[in-house]
């Protein structure tokens, strides 16, 4: 069965999704941002089970339960702060996509959502990040085919019209300049 993938503007702990993933730092302990915004939906059970895992390194993912979120699941995933691009950030933030969409797929999660990872706090551009974030997930879904629904969840209006114009364009192509 082939999986949907589309962008929406909204917040992403009130998606009605299987899970959600998490822009979180290596403490996993929260934060500021989309982090912030998940704990405070899901409660302080989260937390305590964030404890637990002790941390993440960067370009890799955890998966805890949803608590309080319509969500089941939330995969804490820790993304690359932007140095200018020299620094493996591609890479790095490439491997959070795939390690959540792994870790999905060995927990039978049908449905899953992604924030921009690193495009908050970590300063990573959103046009270079929407395009890692895109590339990245077609490339894996001819990995994991057996995803129903894979949603860019954007915050802003422009950062839905980026990823729009990527998903808009077959795969392979290059994004034309902004
Ligand atoms: P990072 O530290 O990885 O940059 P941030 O949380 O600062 O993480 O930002 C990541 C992205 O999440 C940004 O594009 C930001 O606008 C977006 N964001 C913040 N809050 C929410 C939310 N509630 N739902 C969806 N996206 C959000």
């Amino acid at each position: 069965m082939s999986t949907t993938v589309r962008a929406l503007q909204g917040d992403i702990v009130q998606l009605p999704v299987q899970a959600i993933v998490n822009a979180a730092n290596a403490s996993l302990l929260g934060g500021d941002g989309v982090d912030g915004a998940i704990h405070r939906a899901a409660g302080p059970q989260l937390l305590e089970e964030c404890r637990r895992l002790g941390g993440c390194p960067t370009g890799e993912a955890k998966l805890t339960r949803g608590y309080r979120l319509p969500a089941e699941y939330v995969i804490h995933t820790v993304g690359p702060v932007w140095h200018g691009g020299e620094r493996g950030e591609p890479a790095l933030l490439a491997s959070c996509y795939r390690r959540s969409l792994e870790l999905a797929a060995a927990q039978g999660i049908r449905s899953l959502a992604f924030p921009s990872i690193s495009t908050g706090i970590y300063a990573y551009p959103l046009e270079l990040a929407a395009q890692v974030a895109v590339s990245t997930v077609r490339a894996a879904l001819q990995t994991f085919a057996d995803f129903d629904e894979l949603i860019f969840c954007c915050f802003s209006a422009r950062d839905l019209q980026v990823y729009q114009q990527l998903l808009a364009a077959p795969p392979g192509a290059q994004p034309s300049p902004a």
